[in-house]
């Protein structure tokens, strides 16, 4: 069987050049290829007319991807053709160059892929030996490249969250994160939380099938249920589960202080926030014991392990009425936290019940926004959003 050399060259050069001669000599790092274009005519980009008069020749020089540790660099004999329509002289293109570029496209691409195998951008820069600068352009050009690829339309599950990405004139700003569900993937990064940002952003709206939307997973922040209910109307919200069992535990740590003054003493915070199901049987004791001498921690720890009860509950129905009971029991406490824990439960009544029909969490979402977090750590900070953007599209892909 004959080797496939042909194809070897062919994919060592690009598609249209042909190769004349070598430049330098073979023992220096880089090497120099002289490359010539073979067309009968080219087209004009103004008028788009064939054109068969050579007016002149130019040498450009470009930069291509290394090959076995050499550094090559292409200078091409470009032809320059007179157009006889509209009497204008014009370069011919070549596939793989972009007009006004001293790189090769697939150049481009090996220092992206540099990239991604370095934590820093000025480590690329010394092993592939070009600028900063050039790092920095490729990365982002071809980030937002590749991120084009990935573009699809909703998903039917979608969850929403929120992070801060950085301190602007003394506050804080929130970027928001759009997580498909079905494909494990970040959909879209927008910057803002109210619902204004969410509603008038065009990266949101230009994404189709709005109306496919089956599941929206949110926490419990009335701008997103909001923006959530308008954005997808055929989607039953759901309240994320964590969040809501999260809701009691300022009041219990509040009140946790006339037990234990010690901030430092994780020991019983641990004892408190913990799952009272997944107690053992010694540490239930001690808790029992404690909680005997100080009843409004009591009555605030009941609550909390009501709620871890009423998740346990099968069935809507099952639940649904739990829940009633639960803030029935909650109207008659004189501690204000209770109340205001009550009307929360209340306001948010419909959404908490939804997840024993879709039985969905924020899970996935919270992860996402691990993941982008430790983005912004590696990188120190970003100062330009879109590139944020693209590093986390990218990433969480
Ligand atoms: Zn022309």
């Amino acid at each position: 069987m004959p080797v496939p050399i042909v194809n070897f060259i062919k994919d060592l050069f690009l598609p249209e050049l042909k190769f004349v001669k070598l430049m330098s000599s073979p023992q220096k790092r880089q090497r120099i290829y002289l490359m010539e274009k073979v067309s009968d005519f080219e087209v004009c980009p103004k008028c788009a007319t064939k054109a068969h008069t050579i007016y002149d020749h130019v040498i450009v020089t470009i930069r291509d991807t290394p090959l076995r540790n050499k550094n090559i660099i292409l200078k091409i004999r470009k032809r320059r053709f007179l157009c006889k329509s509209c009497k204008k002289v014009f370069r011919e293109p070549v596939q793989g160059i972009f007009k006004g570029f001293r790189t090769t496209q697939r150049y481009r691409h090996h220092v992206m892929w540099n990239c991604t195998q370095f934590s820093n951008l000025k480590r690329v820069a010394t092993v592939t030996g070009c600028s900063e600068w050039l790092v920095y352009k490729c990365h982002y050009e071809q980030l937002e490249l590749e991120t084009r690829k990935l573009q699809s339309e909703w998903p039917t599950t979608v969850g929403i969250d929120e992070h801060s990405f950085q301190r602007k004139y003394g506050r804080k700003e929130f970027v928001t994160v759009f997580v498909d569900y079905n494909n494990r993937k970040v959909r879209e990064v927008i910057l803002g939380r109210a619902p204004a940002d969410i509603l008038e952003s065009e990266r949101i709206l230009k994404i189709r099938s709005r109306e496919r939307v089956k599941n929206v997973v949110i926490d419990l922040s009335s701008g997103f249920k909001l923006a959530a209910a308008t954005l997808f109307p055929n989607a039953i919200i759901t309240a994320d589960k964590f969040h809501v069992i999260k809701l009691i535990f300022p009041a219990i740590m509040k009140y946790k202080k006339e037990v234990v003054s010690n901030t430092r003493n994780r020991a019983f915070k641990r004892l408190l926030l913990k799952n009272g199901h997944k107690l053992k049987f010694h540490e239930s004791q001690v808790l029992r014991a404690v909680l005997h001498f100080f009843p409004t921690l009591k009555d605030l720890y009941t609550a909390k392990e009501a709620i871890h009860s009423l998740y346990r509950c099968k069935g809507y129905n099952n639940a649904k009425r739990s829940f009633t009971k639960f803030t029935d029991w909650l109207a008659y406490s004189k501690i204000p936290e209770l109340q205001t824990l009550r009307r929360t439960l209340i306001k948010w009544r419909e959404e908490i019940l939804n997840y024993f029909k879709t039985r969905i969490t924020n899970a996935r979402t919270e992860g996402f926004n691990r993941k982008a977090k430790l983005i912004q750590r590696n990188a120190y900070g970003f100062k330009n959003f879109d590139n944020y953007r693209l590093k986390i599209l990218y990433s969480c892909r």
